[in-house]
């Protein structure tokens, strides 16, 4: 075992510009590290191994001088992003086989930065889901403890951060599916602002809400990897041109004056205790770093749950309608008529949730209901951003939970939905207002299970985030805190 799988994204790519280590070397490494050990977690669903070595035997061939910070550094990507040749399931037994003709945008701005894809990570089934349970391949086990979810819908990518089997991987995030498993996971990640990164050649859930996004061991890495990310695209009607201004660049930029504001009603007498310190406690950092710590009010947060899974059910059954068995991937065999291929094909290709979640969209959206749910769900949206809107009028940045505790154990959220629902009411009202927000680990709970802490900011302020995020880990060392039951011990 090398040192290398310690370091890192950034410090790996130094390590490969000065010539201390080779791409082929640490992807090698990567790749047998996930040989080893990924039948336990199930991170990954598919490791494309052979083009991961001729890819880094390619770009060590062309190493020169001035490279990118992560030129030659090996990840993986969440597989609802389409990768050229390459299977993308979205851990659904309907696209069982689909190998997309194209690549998703993010996926060439991370090749033309020099990344190396080590293959595509499990998650939740079309990313629905908060455990990475529903995946139709098997769940992702956490590598804190393998009894536990890793967290959804990204839960391969949060396992895989954590596991050391990729320096940094690619997720999705609707509505938590970054920052939720980043939080079970001990990792960093963060959903940048709706129109900031393009969702061409994402797979969609709720094209509202969806939003792509980096999980690594820390804000630095985020940071450089959302600049590669980040960007107009002419391919994505809801990509927004402007300049994106440098993330890495800024992140030592003091807090002096920084006013952060912890919501009372992210506070409620019946949150976990733990949670609730863990969270305090990182405010309490902030504050010795220069930041100043102010109680606001984030009305409408009440609403964002329900308001959410009504409307992303809705996006939901019109987008996953175009799977019928004819254009991508599995296809019931022997049917008799047309109809017929529709109904077994989607009968016996999706599975229980993304049924559920079609069904609840469905009704929601039918003449009977429409005025009654999908307005009122509308118009709950308006009420939640304009809540952010005051937030942000007596502060410069939100910190709150992520989740109300640590990662529940396999089976546990299965057995009740609406409970695992209510688990996302931190996440949600982010998504629901476009804006960008961060998970950073902030504590262990009384199992020594990682919690995390969210910083919320108003849209493109991505740089605030980040910078607040690395002053936090200037200071602590949670995110530094090895994962147990792995090869590290
Ligand atoms: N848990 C939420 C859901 O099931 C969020 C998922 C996501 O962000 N993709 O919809």
């Amino acid at each position: 075992m090398t040192q290398w799988e310690h370091l890192t994204a950034l410090e790996l790519g130094r390590a490969i510009a000065r010539g201390e280590v080779t791409i082929p070397e640490v992807t090698q490494g990567a790749l047998e590290r996930i040989a080893r050990e990924d039948q336990v977690y199930h991170s990954y669903l598919t490791v494309t191994g052979e083009q991961a070595m001729d890819r880094a035997h390619r770009l060590q061939a062309q190493l020169a001088k001035g490279v990118g910070p992560l030129y030659g550094v090996p990840m993986g990507l969440k597989d609802n992003l389409c990768t050229r040749g390459v299977p993308t399931t979205c851990a659904s037994k309907l696209l069982e086989g689909f190998c997309p003709p194209y690549n998703a945008t993010v996926v060439e701005r991370l090749e033309a930065a020099g990344g190396v894809s080590l293959g595509k990570l499990n998650m939740d089934e079309f990313a629905m889901g908060s455990t990475s349970e529903t995946s139709h391949f098997g769940p992702v086990r956490n590598p804190w403890d393998t009894q536990r979810v890793a967290g959804g819908s990204s839960g391969g990518a949060a396992a895989a951060v954590a596991a050391g089997l990729g320096w940094y991987a690619i997720g999705s995030d609707t509505g938590g599916s970054i920052r939720q498993p980043a939080a079970y996971c001990g990792v960093t990640g963060i959903k940048p602002t709706y129109g900031s990164v393009s969702r061409y050649g994402l797979v969609a859930y709720a094209s509202s809400l969806d939003q792509v996004g980096p999980l690594g061991r820390d804000a630095a890495d985020c940071a450089a990897v959302l600049e590669v990310l980040q960007g107009w695209d002419r391919r994505d009607a809801t990509s927004v041109e402007r300049t994106y201004g440098p993330l890495l660049s800024q992140l030592n930029q003091p807090l002096n004056g920084l006013r952060i504001g912890l919501p009372a009603q992210c506070f409620p007498p019946e949150l976990d205790g733990q949670t609730a310190r863990c969270v305090r406690q990182a405010a309490q950092v902030l504050k010795e770093r220069g930041a100043r710590i102010v109680e606001v009010s984030l009305p409408g947060l009440e609403y964002a749950v329900a308001a959410y899974y009504i409307l992303a059910s809705a996006e939901a059954s019109s987008n996953l309608a175009r799977y019928d068995g004819v254009k991508y991937g599995w296809r019931a065999e022997g049917t008799q008529s047309l109809e017929e291929l529709y109904c077994r094909t989607r009968t016996q290709g999706f599975g229980l949730e993304a049924k559920r979640r079609m069904l609840l969209g469905a009704f929601v959206l039918s003449s009977g209901h429409y005025e009654d749910y999908y307005r009122t769900a509308l118009r709950a949206r308006a009420v939640i951003d304009q809540g952010f809107r005051q937030a942000f009028g007596q502060c410069d940045v939100l910190l709150t939970p992520v989740t109300p505790a640590a990662a529940p154990r396999l089976g546990e959220s299965l057995s009740n939905p609406l409970e695992m629902y209510q688990g996302d009411l931190y996440t949600v009202p982010v998504n629901l207002a476009g804006l960008p927000a961060l998970s950073m680990p902030c504590g262990l709970d009384g199992e020594g299970l990682p919690l995390g802490a969210q910083l919320i900011a108003p849209r493109f302020e991505e740089g605030v985030l980040l910078r607040v995020a690395h002053a936090f880990q200037q200071d602590t060392a949670y995110h530094k805190v090895q994962r147990r039951g792995g090869l590290e011990g």
